[in-house]
């Protein structure tokens, strides 16, 4: 009985939690999944450039463009739209795919999005082509031999984007890049 009355507790502070998650946030189902993706404006480049490589789906629309159709592409493909313009964000009705950011420096931003969106910054580190968004595939050999030589000689992994053409490998810069993942997922 005694057994049955702990599992019991353990049930129902699990409901518990689960409730506050998303009551408490006010966030979709969908935006405490792993999969959520994001629609940056452009004062949020940069971030959403680490999404990407936090392994994030991240569409960045071109400069100048409007707020309205950053949100209505949020909506038809269920991106949560980021922004830090509280401006927009105050005129537009309460809407789930909106999070407004108050933020100003980066690693502010990443920790806030941690907080916010449960974001994890080392979901599938760069599974994504950072300038186009793409998930990126293995490299062929022939592609491996446009690695130069210095990086080709370190190289464990040259990944490959078939949108536009680049070649990813983990050199020193991927490294520094993945030390900054692990610092905003706490882990260093
Ligand atoms: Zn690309």
């Amino acid at each position: 009985m005694e057994r049955l009355l702990c599992v019991r507790a353990v049930l129902v502070s699990f409901f518990t939690a689960f409730c506050l998650l998303f009551s408490a946030k006010k966030l979709p189902f969908f935006a405490t999944l792993a999969s959520m993706k994001f629609v940056c404006d452009e004062m949020l480049k940069g971030l959403g450039r680490w999404l990407r490589a936090a392994g994030y789906d991240v569409a960045i629309e071109p400069d100048g463009t409007s707020d309205r159709v950053l949100l209505e592409r949020a909506k038809e493909e269920g991106r949560i739209l980021l922004t830090r313009d509280r401006r927009f964000a105050g005129e537009l009705p309460a809407t789930d795919e909106l999070v407004l950011l108050e933020c100003n420096q980066e690693d502010d931003c990443l920790q806030e999005l941690s907080e916010k969106l449960q974001v994890n910054w080392l979901y599938k580190p760069f599974s994504r082509c950072l300038v186009c968004n793409t998930p990126l595939i293995e490299a062929t050999a022939e592609q491996w031999e446009r690695v130069p030589d210095f990086s080709r000689q370190r190289a464990t992994r040259v990944l490959y984007c078939p949108t536009c053409k680049q070649l990813f490998w983990d050199g020193s810069h991927v490294q520094r890049m993945r030390e900054r993942l692990e610092r905003a997922a706490g882990v260093t």
